[in-house]
């Protein structure tokens, strides 16, 4: 199941965008409700690469800041611990 990235519908399988706002869903990449790999892609402009559990970075990753920060290691419900 997949929900929009900016403002939480739930979007209809195989939907290309959003039926409320209109992102498109193929902003966020390979999501899926249990872990999983792949890219997500934040509001705020950064994205984020590695493993993640509902939209949040969970497990090993790389989350790339839009003013270029790099955070890589161990996250946790979305927090970067290290
Ligand atoms: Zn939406």
């Amino acid at each position: 199941m997949a929900f929009c990235i900016k403002c939480g519908t739930q979007l209809v399988d195989g939907a290309n965008f959003c039926a409320k706002c209109g992102t498109p869903s193929s902003e966020v990449l390979g999501y899926t409700d249990t872990p999983s790999k792949g890219k997500l892609k934040f509001k705020d402009g950064s994205y984020y690469e590695g493993e993640y559990i509902n939209y949040k970075p969970n497990g090993i990753g790389k989350k790339t800041f839009a003013n270029g920060d790099v955070q890589e290691g161990r996250f946790e419900n979305g927090e970067f611990v290290g």
